[in-house]
């Protein structure tokens, strides 16, 4: 049975990338029947913020990435939270240091900045105290780490994305496994807890690929089997920066926050860093579920585009279900349109194939509540053979016919104007292309002249199309 786990640190939003390796370890263990698991990894008290485990709960139920086993689920093997399992790890330490495997380290502050600031690793300095000596340090209660002792020799270890990588362990340090506050580090959880845990497959990023032989040093010390490691690639941004903060959107919740669709963010997001066989571009999570391989993963950095995201955020919108839209867009029209008597299931509709954003839609109406300044140039339209002067002569003309009716719905004012372009041996776009100006003050709008005279009601139409005839006459 295929066990992938979610290992997040409880330090603040969500980044990419963490969503990426999250999304990946779900889709291998979903593609496999398996067993996806998420654990907080908690054991550094100094990074910890407020709320990040909350941000990483609802980050993954937004995302649809559910988890079978966790802090807030239960399961055979918790607890989830590594704070929670600080007596585990002591446990496993001690075992080694029988084994002579990891050693008691009492080196002060001092000491270690001392060698730190010469660039030396750790240089063994404890590790042939004899046992009269740690016995009387420990009774003392002299602050210690365990550190893990790393043999002479090469490692070598298979990832599935980088594929075989030798180290020789000359290049790695004597690590903490255990820090003085009695917590392990992440470096010495994330083995004992990946084996207690029976994780099959390990994801995370590219990052972690030098300090893997540390760890498989460590799965050997205790005789484990080693999981299969999938490293994942770098992501960058369109100028080969890694992602951050600090140059726009790095996070799932700034994503969300600037109107990306969560199944759009995920779409994308799958897309970094894995291709699928086909040419497909667009999947839901449950295709992505059949369709993903670890084979098709690729080492290579993935770019971040936010262009790309934003149309794939537009074409999402499309897809909606028109209800799912129009709930999600009304409180929108309904905040920021003022003019209340709109139809706006009408408005969603000519929203909905228009927009990148869905906070977008009311900005394409935004000349109901006011009409925009406008240049009277606008009125001229070589294809709809308008002028400023046949504008001028039409627009009194539909003054005239829309000032005659009654009845204010859709059906007559096409009517009326249909008439004026009859009567008149006029073509259409020469009555509704300089309405439409006049009544939007704009070229470009999402809907035309008899749907906006409709929103605008009679007499704010009138009013708009006599405006439109002053600024004619003076011109
Ligand atoms: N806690 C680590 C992090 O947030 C997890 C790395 C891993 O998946 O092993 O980066």
């Amino acid at each position: 049975m295929i066990r992938t786990r979610f290992a997040p640190s409880p330090t603040g939003f969500m980044h990419i990338g963490n969503l990426r390796t999250a999304l990946y370890e779900y889709l291998i263990a979903k593609s496999n029947s398996g067993k996806f698991i998420l654990r907080i990894e908690d054991t550094d008290q100094n990074r910890l913020v407020a709320d990040a485990e909350k941000i990483i709960f609802d980050t993954l139920e937004i995302a649809g990435l559910k988890y079978d086993e966790g802090p807030d689920i239960g399961g055979d093997f918790g607890p989830y939270i590594q704070s929670q399992r600080k007596d585990i790890y002591m446990k496993y330490a001690l075992q080694l240091i029988e084994s002579g495997k990891a050693y008691y380290c009492f080196c002060d502050k001092e000491r270690l900045d001392s060698l730190h600031k010469k660039n030396l690793s750790y240089d063994r300095h404890c590790k042939n105290l004899s046992t009269e000596e740690i016995q009387k340090n420990l009774a003392a209660k002299i602050p210690f780490v365990i550190r893990q002792f790393i043999p002479d020799g090469q490692t070598t270890f298979k990832d599935e994305v980088y594929g075989e990588i030798t180290v020789d362990n000359s290049q790695l340090d004597d690590q903490i496994l255990i820090k003085s506050d009695g917590l392990p580090t992440y470096n010495f959880a994330n083995v004992v807890d990946d084996h207690l845990m029976q994780i099959t497959h390990v994801v995370r990023g590219c990052e972690y690929l030098s300090s893997t032989p540390k760890y498989n040093l460590l799965y050997d010390a205790f005789g484990w089997q080693i999981p299969t490691y999938i490293h994942l690639p770098l992501i960058l941004d369109e100028n080969g920066e890694k992602l951050s903060k600090r140059r726009g959107a790095a996070s799932f919740q700034d994503l969300l926050q600037l109107g990306y669709l969560p199944q759009a963010i995920i779409n994308y997001i799958a897309l970094l860093g894995w291709s699928p066989e086909s040419n497909q571009e667009f999947f839901t999570l449950p295709e992505l579920e059949k369709e993903f391989k670890i084979s098709s993963l690729s080492k290579s950095p993935a770019i971040f585009d936010l262009n790309k995201l934003r149309w794939m955020n537009s074409e999402y919108i499309k897809k909606m279900p028109f209800d799912e839209f129009y709930a999600a867009v009304l409180p929108y029209f309904k905040n920021s349109i003022k003019k209340s008597d709109l139809d706006y299931k009408q408005l969603a509709e000519m929203s909905q194939t228009r927009i990148n954003f869905i906070y977008e839609a009311p900005s394409l109406f935004d000349f109901i509540d006011k009409l925009p300044d406008y240049d009277v140039n606008l009125f001229v339209h070589k294809k709809m053979k308008t002028t400023l002067e046949n504008s001028l002569d039409i627009l009194k003309i539909i003054i005239d016919k829309l000032g005659n009716l009654s009845s204010w719905t859709q059906d007559d004012i096409k009517k009326s104007l249909t008439d004026v372009v009859n009567e008149n041996g006029l073509k259409n776009g020469q009555v509704f292309w300089p309405a439409r100006i006049a009544l939007s003050g704009k070229d470009a709008t999402p809907c035309g002249a008899v749907e906006i005279a409709q929103m605008l009601g009679k007499s704010e139409s009138i009013n708009r199309l006599k405006f439109a005839l002053t600024k004619l006459e003076g011109n």
